[in-house]
Parts: C-alpha cells; sequence; structure tokens
C-alpha cells in the first residue's frame, strides 16, 4: 500500500463557482499528502449533454439552444472564480466547444452509443480544465491528466470494460509519486480505447474511476465527497428520518448499491475490496465530519436500510401455446435481456410466466419488447418503483411501504423486495 490519497468530487460538489471554492478549501487540508483528484461534471452538465445528444441522434428538437445552455452554465462559472479574466482556461473551454459544434455537424453518425461517449464525455473535460486552473492559480498546485490517457477500456460504449493490465501500466507510468507530495487532477467517468475513441463507464462512473485509479495506485484511501453526511439508511430526498450509517462493510455496501443505493456508483466496491483499500464517503458541506467508513470489518451492527429504486419495468413473460416456462424459455429470453443491455434486478418463476423487474432506457426497452414479442406472451408495467428492505424486521416504517399496490413481493432471510405502482 502505498502513501497516496484519492478523492473525488461529483458532480453536486462543483455545481457552481463557489462549490468550486469549497474544493480548493477541501483539498488544501490534504496539503502534506500525495493525492489524485477525480472530478465529474459541473452540476447536471451531463444530463443536458445526455438531451442534446438525443436531439442530435435523432434530429429532434433544438440542440443549439442546449448547447448555448451549456456553454453559458460554464462561462458564468468562469467568470465567476477570474474575475480577471484567464486567456488560457478561455481557449481551452472554447477548443472543447468548438470540437462539439464541429461533431453536431457531422452528417454520417455511427452507433447512438458512439456518438454519446464522444458528446456527453465533454461535461467532465470542461469541469476538470476549470478547476485544474483554479487550484493552479490559487496557491494549489496540481499536474492535469487526461483519463483517456490512464484507463484503457474496450469499445462498449456508454458501459465501457476497463482492461485492468494496460490501465494499470498506464496510471503506474504516467502518475509518479516519487518525492513527496504529488498531485493529479483527472476526469471521472471517461477513458479510452486503443483507437484514441472517447468511452465512458457508465452514468454517475466517477465514483469507479477513483476506485480504478486507487487499485492501479495501491492507493491509502479514497475520499468521496458528496452532498449528504455520508452513506444514509435511506435516500434522504425519499425519506426525511433517513440516519448515518457510520461504518459499513465492503459486502454491505455493494449490497446496498446492487439494490440502488445511488449514493455510491455499484462497480466502485470491488477494486478496492481486492485491494482492502478504505473508502470514506464524506460531506463536502461539513468537511471535518467523520462520513462512512467502508472497510473489510464484518462486525457492524446490522442497521436497517431502505432503497427505492424507479422508473422500473415490470415484465410478464408467457409462451404463446399455454406450455410451461422452461430452461430453455429462460436462456433464450436472458439472450434477449443481454443483447438489449437491460439491467434485471429482480426476477420470478411460476408455471406459466416469468416476471421480471428491470431498469432499462426506452430506446433499449423498446429493441426488447420487440425480440421478445417474436416468440412470446409479454404484458408489461412501466412506471414501477422497486422497494428493498434489508434487514427488515416488524419495525419497517409502514410508512415506507405504502406508496402504492404491490404487484411482486420477494423476501430471503434479510432482505425484502416489493415492485409497487403508485397509480393502479
Ligand atoms: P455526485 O454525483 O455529486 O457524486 P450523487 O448525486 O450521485 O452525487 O449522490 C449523492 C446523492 O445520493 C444524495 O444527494 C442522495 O440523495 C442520494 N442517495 C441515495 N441513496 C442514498 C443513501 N443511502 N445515503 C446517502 N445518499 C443517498
Ligand atoms: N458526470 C457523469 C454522470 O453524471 C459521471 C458522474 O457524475 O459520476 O453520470
Ligand atoms: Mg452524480
Amino acid at each position: 500500500m502505498k502513501n497516496i490519497q484519492v478523492h473525488k468530487f461529483g458532480g453536486a460538489s462543483v455545481k457552481d463557482a463557489s462549490g468550486v471554492v469549497n474544493l480548493l478549501a477541501i483539498v488544501k487540508e490534504f496539503s502534506s499528502e500525495n493525492i489524485c483528484i477525480v472530478v465529474s461534471a459541473m452540476g447536471k452538465t451531463t444530463n443536458a449533454l445526455e438531451r442534446l445528444c438525443n436531439n442530435f441522434f435523432y434530429e429532434k428538437g433544438d440542440t443549439e439552444l442546449i448547447l448555448t445552455e451549456i456553454k453559458e452554465f460554464h462561462e458564468k462559472i468562469i467568470s465567476e472564480l477570474f474575475p480577471q479574466g484567464n486567456e488560457n482556461l478561455k481557449n481551452h473551454v472554447e477548443n472543447i466547444f468548438a470540437e462539439l459544434y464541429w461533431a453536431l455537424e457531422e452528417e454520417q453518425k455511427k452507433s447512438f452509443d458512439y456518438e454519446y461517449d464522444q458528446i456527453v464525455s465533454l461535461g467532465e473535460q470542461i469541469s476538470t480544465r476549470i478547476v485544474s486552473e483554479y487550484l493552479n492559480s490559487n496557491g494549489f498546485s496540481i499536474t492535469f491528466i487526461d483519463a483517456r490517457d490512464l484507463i484503457r477500456t474496450d469499445n462498449t460504449y456508454r458501459e465501457a470494460k476497463v482492461d485492468w493490465p494496460t490501465t494499470s501500466e498506464f496510471v503506474n507510468e504516467k502518475l509518479n509519486f516519487s518525492g513527496q507530495p504529488r498531485r493529479y487532477i483527472t476526469q471521472g467517468f471517461i477513458a479510452g480505447t486503443s483507437e484514441n475513441f472517447t468511452t465512458t463507464l457508465g452514468r454517475e462512473g466517477s465514483d469507479f474511476t477513483a476506485s480504478i485509479l486507487a487499485y492501479c495506485l495501491d492507493a491509502k484511501e479514497v475520499i468521496i465527497w458528496k452532498d449528504v453526511p455520508g452513506v444514509l439508511n435511506a435516500d434522504p430526498r425519499e425519506w426525511d428520518k433517513a440516519s448515518l450509517i457510520s461504518e459499513l462493510s465492503y459486502f454491505d455496501a455493494i449490497e446496498l448499491t446492487y439494490y440502488g443505493a445511488t449514493v455510491i456508483h455499484p462497480k466502485t466496491i470491488k477494486p478496492l475490496q481486492n485491494k482492502l483499500i478504505p473508502l470514506r464517503v464524506k460531506s463536502f458541506l461539513n468537511p471535518s465530519a467523520e462520513g462512512t467508513l467502508i472497510t473489510e470489518n464484518q462486525n457492524q451492527e446490522r442497521v436497517a436500510s431502505y432503497i427505492f429504486k424507479k422508473k422500473q419495468y415490470l415484465l410478464s413473460i408467457s409462451t404463446r401455446d399455454f406450455s410451461f416456462i422452461v430452461e430453455e424459455n429462460i436462456e433464450e429470453i436472458f439472450k434477449a435481456f443481454n443483447k438489449a443491455r437491460v439491467k434485471v434486478n429482480l426476477m420470478q418463476q411460476a408455471a406459466l410466466t416469468f416476471s421480471v423487474c428491470l431498469s432499462s432506457d426506452e430506446q433499449r426497452w423498446n429493441e426488447l419488447l420487440e425480440e421478445l414479442k417474436k416468440n412470446y406472451k409479454v404484458k408489461y408495467n412501466t412506471d414501477c418503483e422497486l422497494i428493498t428492505v434489508r434487514h427488515y424486521s416488524d419495525n419497517t416504517p409502514k410508512e415506507l411501504l405504502n406508496r402504492g399496490a404491490v404487484l411482486l413481493e420477494q423476501r430471503s432471510r434479510h432482505t425484502l423486495q416489493y415492485v409497487m405502482k403508485s397509480d393502479v
């Protein structure tokens, strides 16, 4: 284990100029450490770029308007951070937008997923330039390094798979921590292929970037800075009585994120667990508070946790001729899931039907339906909610479970799940 810390700042922490000022105050506290800082796109930029990409690819709606909004949002932040101006930064950001303008003028489009990654990755490219320039201009010298030169992936656009050996080689070659303290800043979420195309690691993937870098560097700790006090036993937007879990095991953290606790990206934990690197989730609004510490330690008390996963599809698949659903059908059905790249969150089998709760974007959902309808009868509900209660008991607050009609229920020793629909 090396004396290196990886810090990750998400969109909420850099949503405006004062967020960037706060980031500097936080990292200054780690001035004597070797650090690598991972930064996401500012505020809701990725959502805006997603809308832009949809309009561009499907030739609907206005792209100019969205682009202008994104540009003005960043220009405002830059002018507030650099009241005297900063030509270098202005040129960098102008160049990134110029690239985007060119991309939007391209007549020939490749696949949606490819175009998505080339466009949506710009949010991180812009944010890291701004943050890096601000830190360097305010007495915190730091080296900017492009994540595409560090993280090598295959070309599964929008959900690229990491080539670990090559990534490890690049990271250790390019991030030099000899002679202390050294500091680097890079983008979360984005990576590159062997042909130098940009890929992304999946929405909210910057946490995963921090974990990849920590793994490759043998870092001693990862700190993820959030707008919440740490990992709570429910999303505070869903339940105002949610409370802080001060210590969690990797195992519990993986389970929580698997069931849909969006506070940490689900892929973040495994690389850290594999090298026993502790993960701290802390509040950028209250940096001196301890937050949540995630380690190998399995001895914590079992806290009941509630996870609400929205925008779920509940599918019920049956054969056309009243025959049983057997292994062969399930194989075929799962091939269709895999092909459409949807995410299965829960399943239940009965004699004549196979029910599945899944997450998907609209485009992939339509592809899936088309495929399944070739051989099966398919019924479905959209816009359902999957509620998971871990370590449930009779004390589970009733208000959390009375959020609609229960369409499907599943229970194991520690976990209770409901698929609900509020308007039936
Ligand atoms: P960022 O993108 O800035 O890194 P996110 O918005 O992705 O951060 O994650 C933080 C948000 O996660 C919180 O504002 C909170 O609403 C939500 N969240 C969901 N589940 C939990 C949980 N169990 N504990 C804490 N926050 C949670
Ligand atoms: N900016 C990307 C997103 O919003 C990645 C991240 O924030 O982690 O999905
Ligand atoms: Mg986020």
